[in-house]
């Protein structure tokens, strides 16, 4: 039999669950574009866009997803032959990388697998062989993805400057803004760019790059820039139709509009950040007691290098793949996929806990996990969920 037959709980790494508010607020007639409500509502987007990054400086919007302000980020910056250090680890950093070579930018990768956050000893050696500073950005990922690694943002920061390098830092926070703790002027970051159907809860669509005066000098210089990605009119207030280019998205502006309410003016962005952060120890909780008596193991090990929104873990061989389809088939939940790039995939799977989620929806999940491996007979810890339930206890 089964017992997914409930509302079905999507806990995938992104898209990600999204307020019934934020749909709601998206469900209406198409606004006049020109004047009114729509244009004057953009306008108070910017600044809370701002506020979720901590930046005083600007952000660009585009219709696109992640994929496409990569690409804004980097014609932007950049011209043909200019050279930049890619940080990777994991399919993201590849993939961003991959797109730079693509555009004619040289990239000179450093690769730190998929079990590791950057090494910044061998960072900062790249950085000191780079004597005649050839440099000229440094791609990295805040959290990548497809292994749940989180990065040291402020350390690769602290690593230029210790190097007095001036290649300009350039972060993917596609799957952590709104999730992990970011402070894009504190941490000197010179280029973010994230999308909004993670973190901060709205349907795929609209993703933006964040940029500061450093950067927009580079653009001056840059000869990739095309007229619709050169990121200088989308930021200029005065013309809500250059904002994007032509038609603005107006429904997904609705509905990041109350997306926004929600993590800027009501629940606060510390606040989303600390929710993260238990529910991410919740879940690292589960596995750890699981793995104390069976194959189970989160892919990171240290905890401060694991990401507050997914976590990628193995459960034994070809337990991952089984364990994802009796979630879904048996259970409700729609666990995610591991992506390309990490070997024995059928050994994984990845846990989605990311924008509006709670303690209920992280419990159940684990609860369901731990009701799987009993139900697959795979080995595991027989406490794990009190393990889960004890964080959750204490935080709260
Ligand atoms: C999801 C994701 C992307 C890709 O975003 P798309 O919207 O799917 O193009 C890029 N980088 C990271 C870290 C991501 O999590």
């Amino acid at each position: 039999m089964t017992l997914a037959n409930g509302r079905h709980y999507l806990a995938i790494p992104g898209p990600s669950v999204m307020p019934d508010r934020v749909l709601q607020a998206m469900h209406r007639a198409a606004p006049n574009i020109y004047r009114g409500e729509m244009p004057d509502m953009v306008h108070t987007i910017v600044p809370d866009l701002k506020a979720v990054a901590k930046t005083k400086h600007h952000v660009a919007m585009y219709i696109s997803n992640g994929h496409g302000v990569w690409e804004a980020a980097l014609v932007n910056c950049f011209s043909r032959g200019d050279k930049v250090l890619v940080l990777s680890t994991g399919r993201f950093g590849t993939g961003w990388g991959d797109m730079a070579a693509r555009l004619g930018i040289e990239t000179q990768v450093l690769d730190f697998g998929y079990t590791s956050d950057v090494d910044l000893n061998r960072l900062e050696e790249a950085l000191a062989a780079d004597t005649d500073k050839q440099i000229k950005g440094v791609l990295m990922v805040q959290v990548d993805t497809s292994t749940s690694v989180k990065n040291n943002v402020l350390g690769v920061r602290e690593a230029l400057d210790a190097a007095d390098h001036p290649a300009l830092l350039l972060c993917d926070n596609i799957a952590s803004l709104g999730c992990d703790e970011f402070r894009m002027d504190d941490w000197g970051v010179d280029v973010m760019v994230t999308g909004c159907q993670k973190g901060l809860m709205t349907p795929p669509g609209m993703s933006f790059v964040y940029f500061n005066d450093r950067a927009n000098a580079a653009r001056d210089k840059a000869d990739l820039v095309t007229p619709y990605w050169d990121w200088q009119m989308r930021i200029d207030p005065d013309y809500f139709y250059e904002y994007f280019f032509g038609t603005a998205p107006t429904h997904h502006l609705y509905g990041l509009r109350v997306a926004l309410d929600m993590i800027v003016h009501e629940e606060g962005i510390e606040a989303v950040w600390n929710r993260h952060k238990v529910l991410a120890e919740a879940v690292w909780a589960a596995l750890e007691v699981w793995g104390q008596a069976g194959p189970v193991r989160p892919n990171i090990a240290e905890r401060d290098k694991r990401s507050h929104a997914v976590t990628l873990a193995n459960f034994g061989p070809g337990n991952g793949l089984k364990l994802r389809n009796w979630m879904e088939q048996s259970y409700g939940v729609t666990l995610g996929i591991p992506l390309e790039g990490v070997e024995s995939a059928d050994d994984f799977l990845r846990i989605g806990h990311m924008g509006h989620v709670n303690g209920q929806m992280v419990l159940g999940v684990l609860a369901g996990l731990q009701a799987g491996m009993t139900a697959l007979q795979i080995p595991h810890g027989p406490t794990g969920l009190e393990a889960a339930m004890k964080v959750i206890a204490e935080a709260t």
